[in-house]
């Protein structure tokens, strides 16, 4: 007997009709002789309808208010799935995430994880119950509601299983695997059977949005056996795993793309000691995340900087740098939000040469400019015009050879 954490995210809870082949799923784990605790999503476009009504409410919303309204999309979905369950001759129960309880920090809208109460859990599922458990929400130390931001509830689902010590968490989704680039853009993308935990993460925090950044964390900090694969097709999906556990690696595993930057240039900066951090330092205070940097060259004395922000993050960004004029004084402030962040990753990297290098190459040859690189021992990322981001990734996919034969 194991005892299995299956996640179910949005598209695979889209309707009743999905939901019962949900039911069948977790059905099937139960007649295998398993304990298993479900862990759901809302119906796919619901979260995003609620966040699009708290927005009309008031843009400034108060941000305990929105994790109130938006958390409720699971809810429906976790009763309907017991309900169902109930249907087949199973006992099975919904828990909101305060019941569990699930305990997050106060950061609403973004909460992370404290701990889960895993007592009544244990107790039921060793009485052959299934709990059923909203994913994405959590309980402040306010109590009050809490979100764990977007696409959480696979930060949810692991983090149950590594409470539950559960031999593995299964994460269903619309696609059967992890991929070495999306492939709803890339159709030559190819599934990848193991994929290590740290590319994972890296995937994810570049933009591979199959996993939430956090939930991969987490696994790869208690070592949770987690697997991605599809509720349509019942076939193998891909295991994130240890390096070791990896028989054939690559040089470059995967591509990933992320939408969410701004670029931010200040032009004409006097270059003298100081400089950055009197730039970075208010940006920081401001809780705004500087990613990708660039200085340029200086002439007579003066440079220029590009740099990258949270898309979402920008007005505040260029409010702070107006209001540090009168301390750094510049020439001129620019900003562009048609960007994408397109990365390429692999451990292997690490013992190989010429990785950036191919990067560059097979960007010029499509003449794709490239705004501002960032590298570290894994990944190389590369800021180029939005318009471009398909061209790109089709590109640097098949000069790392990647694409399926
Ligand atoms: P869910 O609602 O099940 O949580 P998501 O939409 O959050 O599903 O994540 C699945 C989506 O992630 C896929 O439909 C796919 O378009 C996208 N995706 C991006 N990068 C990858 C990748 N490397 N491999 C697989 N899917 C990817
Ligand atoms: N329903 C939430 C969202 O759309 C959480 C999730 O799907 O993981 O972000
Ligand atoms: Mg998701």
């Amino acid at each position: 007997m194991a005892r299995i954490v299956q996640k179910f995210g949005g598209t695979s809870v889209a309707n009743m009709e999905r939901i019962r082949n949900v039911a069948r799923l977790v059905k099937k784990e139960i007649d295998a002789g398993n304990q298993v605790a479900v862990v759901l999503s809302a119906m796919s476009g619901v979260t995003n309808q609620l966040v699009a009504y708290c927005q009309e409410a008031n843009p400034l919303y108060d941000t305990a208010e929105y994790d109130s309204v938006v958390s409720t999309g699971e809810q429906v979905t976790v009763g309907l799935l017991a309900i169902l369950l109930q249907a087949m001759g199973l006992k099975a129960r919904s828990f909101a995430g305060w019941q569990v309880p699930i305990r997050t920090d106060d950061a609403h809208g973004r909460a992370r994880i404290l701990d889960i109460g895993t007592e009544e859990m244990i107790a039921r599922m060793d009485a052959g119950e299934i709990p059923v458990v909203a994913g994405f929400q959590g309980i402040g130390t306010d109590g009050r509601i809490t979100t764990l931001g977007r696409g959480g509830s696979d930060t949810s689902a692991v983090a149950l299983a590594a409470a539950l010590q559960a031999d593995r968490c299964d994460i269903y989704t619309d696609v059967d695997g992890v991929y070495t680039t999306d492939p709803r853009i890339v159709p030559k993308a190819r599934k990848l059977p193991r994929i290590t935990y740290e590319e994972m993460l890296e995937m994810a925090s570049l933009g591979a949005k199959v996993l939430q950044t956090r939930s991969v964390e987490m696994a790869m900090k208690h070592r949770v056996n987690l697997q991605v694969l599809s509720s349509f097709e019942e076939i193998p999906g891909t295991l994130v795993c240890d390096e070791e556990d990896i028989v054939e690696k690559e040089i470059v595993s995967g591509i990933a793309y992320s939408r969410d930057e701004a670029k931010v240039t200040i032009q004409g900066v006097k270059d003298h000691p100081g400089i950055a951090a009197a730039l970075f330092g208010p940006l920081a205070e401001a809780n705004i995340n500087v990613d990708m940097i660039v200085q340029n060259v200086s002439e007579q004395g003066h440079t220029d900087m590009t740099f990258t922000v949270p898309r979402t993050d920008l007005p505040r960004a260029l409010k702070v740098l107006e209001q540090v004029r009168n301390v750094v004084d510049y020439r001129d402030l620019n900003h562009s939000d048609t960007v994408v962040k397109v990365s390429v990753i692999g451990v292997g990297m690490r013992t190989h040469a010429g990785v950036a290098q191919k990067m560059f190459s097979a960007l010029a040859e499509r003449g794709i400019n490239i705004l501002v690189i960032s590298t570290s021992e894994i990944k190389v990322s590369v800021l180029i015009e939005e318009e471009y981001t398909e061209l790109a990734l089709r590109a640097l996919h098949t000069a790392y050879g990647l694409d399926a034969r």
